[in-house]
């Protein structure tokens, strides 16, 4: 076979794989198998460049910086919708569309409201052309480099369609997704993002593709517009392009009156909160495509098609007062603390208000009646104020000047939302939640030690640091409210086993701002010891896999500061693990990295833990249940039998200890 054929054949195959998992949610090969194909791909393409295809599954990884996104402008107008809030709001556009028409024999299309940031694909000749974001509607931004990456989008269609289309649809990030992205930002002390929908459009501009690549989006479809389609209805339309390999929600229905678009409603109403993404009402299109030509649009919005939008979980009460919280890196949050108000089935006292601009943008006032709003994050925002009900001796809100907790003047830098109390090492609140992330379970995991009782010891002057920690003596403890000589005794052990925590996770426990569990482990593989890593420069630090300017500089500037210096020398005379051990250095590799592993069964050569260890000193991943993203299943003696039947049937090799022993060993590939 030619090199040529090779190269197309595996394209093909890992396109298909790719579209069986992604868009089918039916994995037909294991994740360790597609990075072997896609891997030698690579090899091949990298080889014969003559060959290159932007629409090669090995260009999804992204890699393509983008200062400037061309203008493009649309082809064809991106419309905004008609919104609607009533059965009756429905009944009068079906009675003005009848008209129009001359019939009242009109189906229609009914699709929920993806709540995410459109975006116009282009194909020709049966593959992605461009992308551009919606925009203004005449013309918008082209981040096809970006697009590329979103694995649920085909680069080449399964099947022939018409040369030339525009398809439509909105990009959106899914719960699972942003909340991982969020639980990542908070370890490394970042605000987390606010919500999907601002992410996933915040992630189309963003400038490094690879960056976008890491993100979780996917791409719903919702309307295809070509002049040659030869299909007649909105809804065969979509059910084709579904199978060109477009992600078409299975949620579509098609109705026939107003009453069935109203069951359609009632039923999402509920389960919307069931589906893994966010949405925000559903959109009702008339399904002839004849008929949609008939209507045409007006200066906004198509007549064919009308948004309901579903009502959002809003309730109105008074706000009593505004406080402010100080974050780990002293970020300071803005919070309304409201009169007791029942929202979505909670009582909520308590809603962010974000940061200064968005108070002075909605004027907020203490003694104004607000609204609150719960969406898909966890807490409540007050999204307005009820100026009707302002109070006339009302004073505008001026926003805090000086730290809540340490009277030091905030600061505010460009370009920054927030403000930040710069006292990192005199600020009680910063102490002692950076002195709580130390003890926490991914960091030293001290057993016996609470966030409260570490409040209770700053208070009570007997810790500043954490490496205070360690000299607490038992009978400073005993004494201490709500102790007693049993828990004190807990706690002193608990700090004492710490001290045989590994090198990455006492890195992690550090505090180092952008340093989370993953950069340490990293970090940590490289330098081998905290004095090699507080020695490197920003250069060095960036020849690390991963590693940016951001954590470079980070890392360096903690470990230029006397405060960290002199806490990192106690660390270490008091026996807390600042290198990796020679024993764990010998046995360690990089060479499973990627690889995800579940371990099910009785085992003969190692005892599950020590097995456990050994993949995650080999760079592998250890997870409890069998996906589509598990790499190999380590069996062992009875294996249960729905494992088994769960592995076989996603495709996941399975192997024995002895199979493990070989991969680490290398003597298999
Ligand atoms: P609006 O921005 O409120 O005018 O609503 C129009 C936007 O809704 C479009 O630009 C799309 O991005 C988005 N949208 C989400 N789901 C759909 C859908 N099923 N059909 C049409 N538009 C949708
Ligand atoms: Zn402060």
């Amino acid at each position: 076979m030619s090199i040529e054929q090779q190269i197309i054949n595996l394209r093909e195959e890992l396109r298909t794989h790719n579209y069986n998992y992604y868009v089918l949610d039916n994995a037909t090969i294991s994740d360790y198998d597609f990075d072997l194909k896609l891997k030698d791909l690579a090899k091949l393409e990298a080889e014969n460049p003559q060959f290159f295809d932007a629409n090669s599954p090995t260009q999804r990884v992204g890699g393509e910086i983008t200062k400037n996104f061309n203008t493009v402008v649309h082809k064809n107008r991106m419309y905004s919708l008609a919104n609607s809030y009533s059965k009756e709001d429905l009944l009068d556009w079906e009675k003005r569309i009848q008209k129009i028409i001359g019939s009242e024999d009109i189906t229609y299309t009914c699709e929920l409201k993806y709540d995410g940031a459109s975006i116009n694909l282009t194909y020709e000749n049966g593959m992605l052309k461009n992308a551009v974001t919606r925009g203004d509607g005449f013309e918008g931004d082209e981040v096809t480099a970006n697009i590329r990456t979103i694995k649920s989008i085909p680069l080449v269609l399964n099947d022939e369609f018409i040369p030339n289309f525009e398809i439509r649809g909105e990009i959106i990030l899914p719960f699972e997704g942003f909340n991982k992205m969020n639980e990542e930002r908070i370890d490394i002390g970042e605000e987390p993002y606010r919500n999907p929908r601002n992410t996933a459009s915040g992630s189309l501009k963003l400038q490094d593709s690879s960056e976008v690549a890491k993100r979780p989006l996917d791409c719903l479809l919702y309307q295809v517009i070509a002049n040659d389609n030869p299909k007649k209805t909105h809804f065969e339309t979509l059910e084709t392009v579904r199978n060109l390999g477009f992600k078409v929600p299975q949620t579509i229905e098609i109705c026939s009156s107003i009453d069935e678009i109203f069951q359609f409603i009632e039923k999402w109403n509920t389960r919307r909160f069931d589906l893994p993404y966010e949405t925000d009402g559903i959109v009702v299109k008339v399904n002839s495509l004849h008929f949609q030509d008939e209507l045409g649009y007006t200066a906004k919005s198509p007549r064919w098609a009308i948004a309901y939008k579903f009502k959002a979980e809003q309730e109105s009460t008074v706000l009593n007062e505004i406080t402010y919280q100080v974050g780990r890196t002293g970020a300071i949050t803005p919070v309304a603390n409201l009169e007791p108000v029942q929202l979505a089935g909670t009582t909520v006292k308590r809603a962010s208000l974000h940061n200064a601009d968005q108070i002075e943008k909605l004027d907020i006032r203490v003694g104004d009646t607000v609204f609150v709003e719960k969406g898909g994050e966890i807490i409540p925002k007050v999204v307005g104020v009820d100026l009707s009900k302002r109070p006339i001796n009302s004073e505008p809100t001026i926003y805090a000047t000086h730290c809540p907790d340490c009277n030091t003047e905030l600061i505010r830098t460009e370009g920054d939302a927030k403000h930040y109390c710069p006292n990192e090492y005199g600020c009680p609140t910063q102490i002692t939640s950076r002195i709580q992330h130390f003890i926490s379970r991914k960091a030293m995991n001290i057993d016996g030690l609470g966030a409260e009782t570490v409040e209770l010891l700053f208070k009570e002057g007997l810790i500043q640091n954490y490496a205070d920690l360690y000299e607490l003596k038992i009978e400073q403890i005993i004494p201490l409210e709500r102790m007693a000589e049993k828990s004190a005794k807990n706690m002193i052990e608990g700090i004492k086993k710490s001290i045989d925590i590994p090198f990455e996770k006492v890195l992690f426990a550090l505090g180092i701002r952008f340093v989370g569990e993953t950069v340490a482990k990293k970090l940590a593989k490289y330098f081998k010891s905290i004095d090699s890593l507080m020695n490197a420069s920003q250069e060095e630090l960036i020849k690390v896999d991963e590693i940016g300017d951001r954590i470079a500089e980070s890392v360096v500037e903690f470990s230029q500061n006397l405060l960290n210096i002199q806490l990192v020398d106690r660390l270490k005379s008091y026996g807390v693990q600042l290198e990796i051990s020679e024993e764990v250095l010998e046995n360690q590799s990089n060479i499973l990295e990627g690889k995800a592993f579940v371990v099910s069964g009785v085992f003969t050569i190692f005892n599950r833990n020590d097995l456990k260890k050994s993949i995650e000193d080999n760079g592998g991943k250890v997870v409890s249940s069998i996906s589509k993203k598990t790499s190999f299943v380590i069996a062992g003696e009875n294996m249960g039998p729905s494992k088994l039947q769960k592995a076989e049937s996603l495709g996941i090799p399975i192997i024995t200890e002895e199979k493990y022993l070989e991969l680490i060993n290398g003597d298999s590939h």
